[in-house]
């Protein structure tokens, strides 16, 4: 296993949909174990193959029920409800929350590393784990989902702060 560098803001490959996962052989087995290494290491409840410059459908994520890691290949939500508004935050944006509202309840089906079908449902932080992941799959950050006039602010603050206009409070 190893841990891989985390792609941020500013990367192509985070705005890049990502293709959907083949044949699942050992390569997609390690690219898994990497990630689930990187994902722990970061410290992260989730990480998606765009995240470490992987163009493709899988992530990984931890939603802290005891449940320990889990894997999804070419996943797709099926099911939404609610809202509920969250403190996110993104690996690929480091040191950056936002309030954001999305549905509470999710439910994705995917493909686990044995290629057998597998769902996840839930809602709080699993279900805004597997949309926050599902996201990045197709290209879209956290950013996106916050209404324009917050969205304009946080790209301003973010430009700033590559161009070393601001320090850390
Ligand atoms: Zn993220």
């Amino acid at each position: 296993m190893a841990i891989l560098p985390i792609r941020t803001f500013g990367d192509p490959v985070l705005r890049t949909p990502a293709a959907p996962v083949e044949t699942i052989d050992d390569a997609v087995r390690k690219l898994v174990d990497d990630m689930i290494e990187t994902m722990y290491d970061a410290p992260g409840v989730g990480l998606a193959a765009p995240q470490i410059g992987v163009s493709r459908r899988v992530a990984v994520f931890d939603a802290q029920d005891g449940l320990g890691p889990r894997v999804m290949i070419n996943p797709e939500l099926v099911e939404t409800s609610g809202t509920w508004e969250f403190e996110e935050g993104c690996l690929s944006v480091p040191g950056h929350f936002w309030p954001i509202t999305r549905p509470g309840f999710a439910r994705v089906r995917a493909l686990d590393v044995t290629g057998a079908i597998v769902e996840y449902a839930g809602d709080e932080l699993l279900g805004r784990v597997l949309q926050h992941e599902l996201d990045h799959l197709d290209g879209v950050l956290l950013l996106d989902r916050l209404p324009r006039r917050e969205r304009k602010q946080a790209l301003a603050r973010l430009r700033d702060e590559a161009l070393g206009l601001t320090v850390d409070e």
